[in-house]
Formats: C-alpha cells, structure tokens, sequence
C-alpha cells in the first residue's frame, strides 16, 4: 500500500516498537503517557510484520525498542525468528538496565545493542533512573564479553550538553563503536519539563567545534541535522517520488511514520492492520506527506 500511494519500493529499517510499557519513566521521554497503555505487538503480530516488510520492502533490518523491549516477554521469540528465518540485521535499543539474563540469552541472534544514556553517573540518573548508569555500564561490559557490538544514543538537554564528550570517551573505552546524538523534541515527558531544552543554538555549534576538534575519539559520533547552528528544515521535499527510503517506524498500536520529527506527534499516513496483516492508508489533514515532514538527516563525524 506505501507503494501504491507514494511510489516508494525499498524501505531498508523497520524500527519496531514492541510496546510501550517500561521500567523507567524519563523526564525526556517522547511516549509521555502512552507510557502506561497496555498495547503491544503479539509476537505472531511482530514476526508477520517484519515479514510483510522483508518480502514487499526489502527490508534488510530491523531495531526492537518500546518502552523497553528487554521488558517484552517474548524477545527471545521475536529476534530469533528475525535473525535466522528472515535473514535481517538485528539491533535492540535499549536502557540496559538489568538486562544481563536475557541478554546472554539473545546473543546469537543479536547484531547490535545500543544502549540510551544521557550523561556521566549523577547526570544520567537523574533524568533516566537512579542506578540505571551502572546498569548500562555493565550492559556494555557483558556485550563485549559475548561477542555483541554495542552502540548508545544520548538525547542533547540543557543538562548534558557538556557531558557529551565525557560520555563519548566513557563508551570508547567500554567498546562501542557509535554515539549517535538526537535533539529534544518538545513531545511526551519533554512537554512538561521545559527545562531541559538548549535554547540558545550557539551550544550546538560549540559542541560541533568541539567533537570535530576532539582528536582522541575513535567512536564515531552520529548528530542530528537540528543539532546546530540553524536547525533543520521544518518542511521537507515532498515523499511522492523517492524510490528508497532508509526507515519506517511501527508503534505499538500498528501506526507507522517515516519521519523521527513525526514520531510521537500522532501524524501516520499508514498502518500496520495487525488482524489483516497488511499495511493500510488512512490519510489526514495533519499526516507526515501531507505536512511533508521532513526527515532527519544525520551527519557522521
Ligand atoms: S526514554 Fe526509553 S527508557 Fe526512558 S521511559 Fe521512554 S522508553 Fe523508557
């Protein structure tokens, strides 16, 4: 159906949410009260959708997160079937806290875990969970051990602006290869806590400086478009036309959005019929096309 309606043919990444519950509530958080909702893929559901997406899209991988995926009771099920009957890339996103059982569990069939962090110890606990630093420090730790590659996502508040480098060389030295940086989006938790927005843009440009002039890194950090001097585009080219997009995300409602800037707005385009297995359109006034919201784009450092 996103075929017959915009013409694209490739999708390379499904991020699938599983559900929405979690085991941390962050002042950050994009899910806000959906937090509490009880929807959630089956794992039949989940596995149907990864293969209408494989066998119609092309999709080439896949990224479980939530809420918390290490949450999701059956995990195990889901990133098996992902990784040997379909053949995708397999990478959970995840707090890490207190995943070492089941971590140790999905090993083999696991590509990459990227743990979320907002900052050094103190920092990261407050906007996160206290003891959720060391648990994803040790998160790491394990990975390494069984053979995982690791990577970590930081969202850039007022609050840790200055612990991104720290942060960077912390994960260097626990082995992951990537820190991917997002801006805040004033959505969910971030609404009510209008504190921990940058204001003034300059910061980004300075952080910019700095991980350009930061020689000793070896991990290579990702940084949203909007991390900068003069923010990204609020409109983008229209979607008709393109052949190849890199992702789609899945709620767990079955809602889909091409767009990060449109995830936790409520502006799908597109569902997933979880009973019907097929995805269906169900176009409005304020969806992603016709808003043309633009997609985020990522500069590697
Ligand atoms: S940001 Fe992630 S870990 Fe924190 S409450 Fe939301 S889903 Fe859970």
């Amino acid at each position: 159906m996103i075929g017959e309606v915009t013409g694209i043919s490739v999708i390379r990444m499904l991020y699938l949410q599983l559900l929405y519950r979690c085991n941390m509530d962050c002042l950050h958080c994009f899910h806000g009260e959906r937090l509490k909702h009880a929807d959630a893929f089956s794992p039949e559901e989940a596995i149907n959708l990864l293969t209408l997406m494989r066998d119609q899209y092309d999709t080439e991988g896949v990224t479980l997160l939530g809420g918390e995926p290490f949450v999701y009771k059956d995990l195990t099920q889901v990133v098996r079937y992902a990784k040997q009957e379909l053949g995708l890339q397999v990478e959970i996103c995840t707090n890490g806290y207190r995943i070492e059982r089941r971590l140790t569990e999905i090993a083999p069939y696991l590509d990459v875990l990227r743990i979320s962090l907002e900052g050094i110890g103190a920092t990261n606990d407050r906007i996160r969970k206290f003891g959720s630093y060391q648990g994803a420090l040790s998160a790491l730790d394990l990975a390494r051990e069984l053979g995982i590659r690791t990577g970590a996502t930081m969202t850039v508040t007022s609050q840790n602006i200055e612990e991104v480098l720290p942060l960077a060389r912390t994960l260097q030295e626990y082995g992951a290869a990537q820190l991917k940086l997002h801006h805040l989006r004033p959505v969910g938790n971030a609404s009510s806590h209008p504190e921990l927005l940058v204001t003034d843009r300059a910061l980004y440009a300075r952080l910019r400086q700095q991980i350009h002039g930061a020689t000793d890194l070896t991990i290579q950090v990702v940084l949203d478009e909007d991390l900068s001097l003069d923010g990204a585009p609020e409109i983008g080219p229209p979607i008709n036309g393109l052949r190849e997009i890199p992702r789609i995300e899945a709620d767990p409602r079955g809602a889909l959005t091409m767009s990060c800037n449109a995830v936790g707005k409520d502006s799908h385009a597109f569902w997933y019929d979880k009973a019907a297995d097929r995805i269906v359109h169900r176009p409005s006034a304020i969806d992603e096309i016709t808003l043309s919201v633009p997609a985020v784009v990522y500069e590697r450092v």
